[in-house]
């Protein structure tokens, strides 16, 4: 014990990264390494079931009890709690691996709750023996109906005297598949007078022939949920064992069956509370009802706060951990601003993400003292401020595009971009005056026509005279088609499905407008799936890592820029006068 003391509380110190804040859990945790509880030992699990795809609250929890062990120097294990096979599937156990690893992290073990089926029997007829366990007869119906409430008691099921003799035998032709689904359950004895409902005889056990996807047909009993958890983790030898606030309720159980096995690792429950977040839907069961309807394209839509959906929407994997890290651990029901998280991946992207021009919405824009033929290439810094990123040719020639929302014909006021008798900056261009409006029969604007200014050659000239706007743009000539896909948020409201709303009406009707027109520069031609860039004065974007194929890339809108759409185009506001 001495020594543990020792070696634990040298360790808090200098294993907590300045970046980690302190929470309630680190506290704990750097006490009980100070008194030596649990051996000096910190091991955490991460225990999903794999019955879906981890969303941004699962990021919550894999970045919370994978970060404790690294930052205390103990293990954390990824266990599937796959003890009730009709929703599981392997689909999910490969997926919820690649997502842990793509955040970042390595478990120490990985295990699989079913890998201790046979253990977490033995427990039970080691329950049975003890006198703590019995073969109830009473049906689902029943069970609800001896059960009482919160303020009356419950009554005792006929068979809870049965003797253990008994209870063993109808145990084991349980197992062997004697008695039709439904027909018993094992359950724990103990008190059905207690205020808390979850200890008044609780179920560990039901007959339920499915197949499971990794112990096929072996087993036609299963251990409910709160019976096989505390054992996994026991068995693991995990320390701290944190969960969700709603488990709070079911601790006195945990405790109460490792105390009475006399386990000789007994972990310790923690409860936090679970993340939630607006304009969003996190629950695994609306998130099916999502893909299995088709409201959005699977479980990686860009729209979906799914991990695969994050990732596809190009949000950096320290990005999440950023967040998780920020919104903190507390046991205070909360609900965060989805514009925290878009806070993040912009602050991440603005510093990773290299710069690169893209007209979204393409208008032509002729310069008509611009020589035919002529190509200047202008050398283009990839990033503003970090020069380490390099720099790139960007050609010009006498037709560009401009976005169609950099031209009014009849400009508003404070409309500091291209308009008749208007001049702008062209980024890293030149300046350039609006001489002409071109349209089509409809009267829908089809070009626009201007002259340039020779002297302004670089696009940086306040010393020659001061304008307003800066306007990216691409060569008619050199750029290319990309397809470009805009995401918002998938609901209209910050709390679908809130009373009784269907959180399927409230869903934002543009959250996806597919751009095909889009144009980009060259050098987006040929990128990687999965690389982000800052699309000048547009926002972020990612190439789409399942569509963008080099030569013909795909893009999502990760987040727009921070400014928006007003402060963007104020004064002066982005352009280089500023820089
Ligand atoms: P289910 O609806 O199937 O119970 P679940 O969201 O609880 O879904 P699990 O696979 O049981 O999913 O979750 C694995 C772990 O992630 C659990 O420890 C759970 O407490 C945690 N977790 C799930 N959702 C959140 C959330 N929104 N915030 C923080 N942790 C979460
Ligand atoms: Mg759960």
């Amino acid at each position: 014990m001495t020594e543990n003391t020792a070696q634990a509380s040298a360790k808090p110190e200098t294993a907590l990264p300045s970046s980690a804040p302190s929470n309630f859990i680190r506290t704990l945790i750097t006490e009980d390494l100070r008194v030596g509880k649990h051996g000096g030992q910190v091991a955490t699990r991460f225990p999903p079931e794999p019955n879906g795809y981890l969303h941004i609250g699962h990021a919550k929890s894999i970045c919370l009890n994978f970060g404790l062990a690294r930052d205390f120097k103990g293990t954390c294990n990824l266990r599937f709690d796959d003890t009730n096979p009709v929703k599981e599937d392997v689909e999910y156990v490969d997926s919820i691996q690649a997502d842990v690893k793509w955040l970042g992290f390595e478990w120490s073990n990985k295990h699989f709750a079913s890998d201790y089926f046979e253990q977490i029997y033995g427990h039970a007829v080691q329950l049975i023996q003890l006198g703590k366990a019995y073969v109830c007869s009473l049906n689902a119906e029943q069970m609800r109906k001896y059960r009482g409430t919160l303020t009356e008691p419950g009554k005792e099921s006929p068979d809870r005297d049965r003797s253990v003799e008994d209870n063993l035998n109808l145990f084991d032709k349980m197992r062997k598949g004697e008695f039709p689904d439904g027909a018993y359950t094992l359950r724990a004895k103990i008190d059905m007078g207690s205020p808390n409902l979850n200890l008044r005889d609780p179920a560990l056990y039901r007959i339920r022939r499915a197949h499971h996807h990794r112990t096929g047909d072996d087993w036609c009993i299963y251990p409910m949920y709160d019976y096989a958890h505390p054992i996994s983790d026991m068995i693991e030898g995990i320390t701290h064992s944190i969960c969700t606030l709603e488990f709070a309720d079911h601790r006195p159980f945990y405790d109460w069956l490792l105390d009475t096995l006399k386990t000789p690792c007994h972990p310790q429950q923690i409860e936090f509370s679970r993340l939630n977040i607006n304009y969003t839907v996190m629950s695994k069961r609306k998130l099916h009802e999502l893909v299995v309807n088709r409201h959005v394209s699977g479980w990686d839509d860009p729209r979906m706060l799914t991990i695969q959906g994050l990732r596809r929407r190009g949000y950096p994997a320290a990005a999440l951990r950023d967040f998780c890290e920020r919104v903190g651990v507390t046991k205070k029901e909360n609900c965060i601003e989805m514009a925290m998280l878009e806070s993040c991946v912009r602050e991440d992207l603005d510093k990773n993400a290299p710069r690169a021009m893209a007209v979204l919405r393409p208008l032509r824009l002729v310069i008509e003292n611009y020589p035919e033929g002529q190509v200047e290439e202008f050398e283009v810094q990839n990033h503003p401020s970090r020069t380490e990123m390099g720099s790139r040719k960007v050609a010009f020639s006498k037709v560009v595009y401009i976005e169609q929302e950099d031209f009014m014909e009849v400009p508003e006021k404070k409309f500091f971009r291209l308009a008749p008798g208007q001049e702008v900056r062209l980024r890293s261009a030149y300046y350039v005056k609006c001489t002409d409006v071109i349209k089509d029969a409809s009267g829908k604007i089809t070009e626009v026509r201007c002259t340039y200014d020779p002297e302004t050659k670089g696009g940086w000239h306040p010393g020659i005279r001061k304008v307003k706007g800066t306007l990216h743009w691409v060569s008619e000539t050199h750029s290319k088609k990309a397809e470009i896909r805009l995401y918002d948020r998938l609901f209209s409201v910050p709390f679908p499905g809130e009373g009784d709303t269907d959180f399927l009406q409230q869903m934002n009707p543009q959250s996806l407008e597919v751009l095909s027109e889009a144009r980009v520069e060259p050098s987006l031609m040929e990128v990687a799936p999965e690389a982000s860039f800052q699309f000048e004065r547009q926002g972020f974007f990612v190439a789409d890592r399942m569509d963008s194929k080099p030569g013909k890339p795909v893009f999502n809108r990760t987040v727009t820029l921070k400014d928006g759409w007003a402060r963007e185009n104020a004064p002066n506001v982005n352009s280089k006068e500023r820089e």
